[in-house]
C-alpha cells in the first residue's frame, strides 16, 4: 500500500492494490482533482472496471493503455460498474460498450436521475429554473446556470446501462464477488462497491483522503443531501472495509477516523449557515456571507452556484434539526430559530 499513499501527483499511474486489482489513475486536464481513479479487477473469467474517465480521445486512449499495461485486453472486460453518472466517472462507458461490448451497470436510482437530467426533452431546464428561484439566485447567476446546463446537455451522450443494479446485489465473475452498496448523497443513485473477500471499498465520490466530498443541493440531487449522506456513511462504516479506494485522491484505510474529521467540519459548517440566517435570507444570500478563501465578488458563476447548493444542503439539515425555519414558496427565506427576529 505504501506506493499508492505516496502517489499524490496527477501523473498517469497504474498501482497494484491487491491480487489482480489495480488502481488506474487517469489524467483529467483542468479537472479540480487533475485525475480520476478507475479500478480494474481481473479474474480467470474476464475483468471488470469500476468507473471510467471522460470519453475524450486522449483520456480514453490513456485508459486503454493502462488496462493493457495491467495485462488485460479490453476485449476481456465484462462490465463497467459505475459509481455515478458524472462524466469524470462514466464518460468513456459508452465507448467501451460500443467498441468492446462491455456491459455497463449502474444503480436504478442513478439511471432515473441520468434520464431525468438529459433525456426528458427540456424538462430539466424547468426544474433548474424552479431551483434557481427557490434559492434566490440573482439574474446573472440564473442566466449563467441555464447557459451552463445547455452546454453540458449539448455535449453529453448519456450512456444506457445494460444492467440496472439493486442495492445489496452481488456481481459475480470468475470467483470474485462485488457487493452493490447504494450510498446516496453525492447523487441520488451514488453507489459504492465492496469486494467481499478482500474487504476493498470502492467509494466513488462519497469520501476522499484529504478533500471534503460534496453532497450539495441542486436539481435532481437527493431531497435531503446531507441526511442521506450521513445515513449512507453509517452503512459504509458497518461494512468495516480494510481499504477505501476513492474516485479521486489516494486510497486510505481508516474510514471511521476520516468520517470523524468530516463530521466535525460538517457540524461547524451547519452552525455557520445557521448563524448567518439571523435575518430572513435566501440560500444565495447566505452563501455570499459564508467564510471562504476567496471573496464572493471574486467567484465565477459556477463557484457561486456550488456555494449556494452547499449552503442550501446545510440549511435543509439545520431545518431538520430545528435550528432554522423556512418560508414556503420561492424564494425560500431562512431564519435561525435562536437569532434576532428580522
Ligand atoms: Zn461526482
Ligand atoms: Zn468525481
Amino acid at each position: 500500500m505504501a506506493s499508492t499513499m505516496d502517489s499524490v501527483d496527477a501523473k498517469p499511474s497504474l498501482v497494484e492494490i491487491s491480487a489482480r486489482t489495480w488502481l488506474l489513475r487517469v489524467r483529467l486536464p483542468g479537472h479540480s482533482f487533475g485525475s480520476v481513479n478507475a479500478y480494474l479487477l481481473d479474474s480467470d473469467d474476464g475483468a471488470v472496471l469500476i468507473d471510467v474517465p471522460w470519453g475524450t480521445p486522449d483520456t480514453y486512449a490513456e485508459l486503454l493503455a493502462q488496462v493493457r499495461a495491467a495485462g488485460v485486453e479490453p476485449a476481456a472486460l465484462r462490465y463497467v460498474l459505475l459509481t455515478h453518472h458524472h462524466d469524470d466517472h462514466a464518460g468513456a462507458a459508452g465507448l467501451l460498450q460500443s467498441e468492446y461490448g462491455v456491459r455497463v451497470a449502474m444503480h436504478a436510482a442513478e439511471w432515473r436521475a441520468l434520464r431525468a437530467r438529459f433525456e426528458d426533452g427540456g424538462g430539466f431546464a424547468h426544474v433548474l429554473q424552479q431551483w434557481l428561484s427557490r434559492v434566490g439566485a440573482d439574474p446573472a447567476g440564473a442566466e449563467f446556470a441555464l447557459r451552463q446546463y445547455a452546454e453540458i446537455a449539448s455535449r453529453t451522450r448519456p450512456v444506457r446501462p445494460d444492467v440496472v443494479l439493486a442495492d445489496d446485489e452481488v456481481v459475480s465473475f470468475g470467483g470474485r464477488r462485488i457487493r452493490v452498496v447504494h450510498a446516496p448523497g453525492h447523487t441520488p443513485g451514488h453507489t459504492c462497491y465492496l469486494d467481499e473477500d478482500l474487504r476493498l471499498l470502492f467509494s466513488g465520490d462519497h469520501v476522499f483522503a484529504s478533500r471534503r466530498a460534496n453532497a450539495t443541493s441542486r436539481p435532481y440531487a437527493p431531497e435531503r443531501p446531507l441526511k442521506e449522506y450521513w445515513a449512507s456513511t453509517e452503512r459504509l462504516l458497518a461494512l468495516e472495509p480494510a481499504v477505501v479506494l476513492p474516485g479521486h485522491d489516494d486510497p486510505f484505510d481508516d474510514l471511521a477516523a476520516r468520517m470523524r474529521v468530516l463530521r466535525a467540519v460538517y457540524d461547524e459548517k451547519r452552525s455557520e449557515v445557521t448563524q448567518l440566517a439571523t435575518t430572513r435570507s435566501t440560500a444565495w444570500q447566505i452563501a455570499a456571507r459564508m467564510r471562504r478563501r476567496r471573496a464572493w465578488s471574486e467567484l465565477d458563476g459556477n463557484a457561486r452556484l456550488a456555494a449556494t447548493g452547499e449552503a442550501e444542503a446545510y440549511l435543509l439539515d439545520a431545518l431538520d434539526a430545528e435550528m432554522v425555519t423556512a418560508t414556503k414558496g420561492r424564494p425560500v427565506l431562512w431564519q435561525t430559530t435562536s437569532g434576532v427576529s428580522g
